[in-house]
């Protein structure tokens, strides 16, 4: 886009739009479109059209550059800035940041790709409940089993609660003098507990 396309219907014979000014005379139009005010009012004049007209983006980005959020700091000007990304204080931090990359992104992405397929990582949630799940699963296993055990003769002797290891060891307790003393004993409880329910019942 031309200057010329910018100040067009704006420099007429009478008036210039862009300083405000009447411009009635021949002379006095002459000297205002030659003179030195006019030629800095069109300069400011047509920056601001061109700033105007730039893509917000572009915007954006410029006033980002003047922005440094690894060091916090604003800059008045490019040039500032410019210096200030290759400077020392900002390559400071830079050093900084990559020596202590942000701990819980880390954390995540080690243990995902150790324990979880890597389709899997970035979904946090999903992979914490899927732990949760597993320590879980993991509890009731292990009280299903114990409860097991309890009621397996072969693991475990309520009489006596006492566990065993293997088959051949619980035989052998069920076997031994101190298991069949108490087994003796529990029955003789239990005909007991019979005859007193019987005589309840009575
Ligand atoms: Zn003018
Ligand atoms: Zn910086
Ligand atoms: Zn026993």
């Amino acid at each position: 886009r031309s200057d010329e396309e910018l100040l067009k219907g704006l420099l007429t014979d009478d008036y210039c739009h862009v300083c405000s000014s009447v411009l009635i005379f021949e002379s006095h139009r002459l000297s205002h479109y030659g003179g030195k005010k006019h030629n800095q009012k069109v300069r400011m004049y047509l920056e601001t059209a061109r700033a105007e007209k730039t893509p917000k983006s572009q915007m954006m980005s410029s006033s980002k550059n003047r922005f440094c959020e690894l060091c916090n700091m604003v800059f008045n000007s490019d040039v500032v800035a410019k210096s200030h990304y290759e400077g020392k204080v900002h390559a400071k931090h830079l050093r900084k940041q990559s020596r202590h990359p942000p701990a819980k992104d880390t954390e995540v992405h080690a243990s995902s790709s150790l324990t979880q397929n890597p389709e899997k990582s970035g979904q946090k949630s999903t992979q914490e409940s899927d732990e949760e799940l597993q320590m879980h699963t993991t509890a009731a296993s292990a009280s299903t089993s114990s409860e097991l055990n309890l009621k397996d003769p072969n693991k475990y002797c309520y009489l006596c609660t006492v566990s065993f290891t293997d088959p051949m060891t619980a035989l052998q307790h069920y076997n031994g003098r101190k298991h069949q003393k108490k087994q003796a004993r529990q029955e003789l409880l239990n005909e007991l507990g019979d005859d007193e329910q019987l005589d309840d019942s009575l």
